[in-house]
């Protein structure tokens, strides 16, 4: 098995249609002709800002990075950073010069140990591999253009399974599940001490389904989405990874590669828009009540002028007539699809509808207040904390 055998399908399938996309095109362009005329100055900043980590200075770090490299097949030379800083992190960034760049901040070095570290270099590594670091999501999601909102979805939806694909590569050079989990642990909790907490992998899990089985009650409980969104990702990674882990790509006799995509992207079904399609009742509600929210915070901004015609179009598909007159009425009926999405959807739907109005919003340009308000008031009747938006809004677009 090698690295293009795990990598997740979804991300290949969404990555195809991204990059055949006219305005990630563009975008890609315009950057390959900035590089033309020279490098973008990567490793200049890094070489000022962090310390290189040359092998005679950290020669464990290189030894776990050549067993990186060897088991993912990277082709190019490689250079390791630290930078200071009390928080976990670690990125890779687009090759430069013919040299690929992996920097660690100094606590996730120190705090990490050999297969920990390993998961973390080989997602990072992973990235490259993949090729992720093509598509600019960062550029398309901050540049000055407006971004067609489908694509904004769609670019929202690929970076999720990207972060699956790197997963999977940091997995594949860790070797080791119970390892993997307890870096994402790590990461997502900020705790390394032993005498504090003793990290469990089986209770770690069981968080998850405890999640999903409040889940399973609309309108039922004490709400888990404050936990869900502030820390959106890891539980979700650690249950993709222990099904990998049972794959038969990590162990004979394991399940098929069919069955681990399906299994994933169950798991994944709450990040994507997927109801915008879907044929249940309450996927078709949770669709209703986006296009009414689209338009409403669309009308927040500046009117619906011909613009945001052609974008809420995009969502309601050929035929369908939008004149200013619907537009009011389909206004009108905010409030109470706002009420049954609330009374019908689980908590991840709920959440899912208010992340994709933000995302939608987002890719338009600044957020005015009004807009702002119209959200949260979305926000408010679902009963889904407003951090969500703010989180939307002001977060990182790119690659973790
Ligand atoms: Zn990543």
């Amino acid at each position: 098995m090698n690295a293009y055998g795990i990598r997740c399908e979804n991300d290949v399938k969404i990555a195809e249609v991204l990059l055949d996309d006219v305005l990630v095109r563009k975008t890609m362009e315009n950057l390959d002709r900035m590089t033309e005329k020279g490098p973008m100055g990567v490793r200049r900043r890094l070489l000022s800002s962090s310390v290189r980590l040359s092998r005679n200075m950290s020669p464990s770090v290189h030894k776990m990075a050549d067993h990186c490299v060897e088991t993912l097949g990277v082709d190019i030379p490689l250079e390791l950073y630290a930078y200071a800083s009390p928080q976990f992190n670690a990125a890779c960034f687009k090759p430069e010069d013919g040299r690929l760049f992996v920097i660690f901040s100094s606590s996730l070095l120190e705090a990490f140990d050999e297969n920990e570290l390993m998961f973390v270099m080989g997602h990072e590594l992973g990235h490259h591999v993949y090729q992720h670091h093509d598509i600019p999501v960062g550029y398309i999601a901050n540049g000055q253009q407006r971004v067609p909102a489908s694509l904004a979805l769609q670019l929202f939806a690929w970076t999720r399974y990207a972060e699956i694909s790197a997963d999977r590569a940091g997995a594949f050079c860790a070797n080791e599940l119970g390892a993997v989990a307890q870096a994402l642990f790590k990461l997502a909790s900020g705790l390394t001490s032993e005498k504090v907490v003793s990290f469990n992998l089986v209770e770690f899990l069981h968080q998850m389904d405890e999640m999903q089985a409040f889940d399973a009650e609309p309108g039922q409980g004490p709400p888990v989405e404050d936990w869900f969104s502030t820390h959106p990702f890891s539980p979700l990674r650690v249950k993709a990874l222990q099904l990998f882990h049972q794959s038969g790509l990590m162990q004979d006799g394991g399940i098929g590669k069919a069955e681990l995509e399906i299994g994933v992207q169950g798991l994944m079904g709450m990040m994507e828009p997927n109801y915008l399609e879907g044929r249940t009742e309450v996927a078709k509600i949770m669709g209703q009540l986006f296009i009414a929210g689209a338009i409403a915070v669309a009308n927040a901004r500046n009117g619906i002028g011909e613009q945001e015609i052609v974008v809420l179009k995009e969502f309601m598909g050929e035929g369908f007539s939008l004149d200013v007159l619907n537009i009011d009425k389909l206004i009108d009926t905010l409030p109470k699809r706002i009420k049954s999405v609330k009374e019908h959807a689980s908590i991840t739907q709920r959440m899912q509808v208010v992340r994709d109005l933000s995302v939608v919003a987002r890719a338009e340009g600044k957020i005015t207040d009004n807009e702002l308000l119209v959200l949260y008031a979305i926000a408010d009747g679902l009963e889904i904390p407003r951090s969500l938006v703010t989180h939307i809004l002001d977060g990182d677009a790119g690659l973790d």
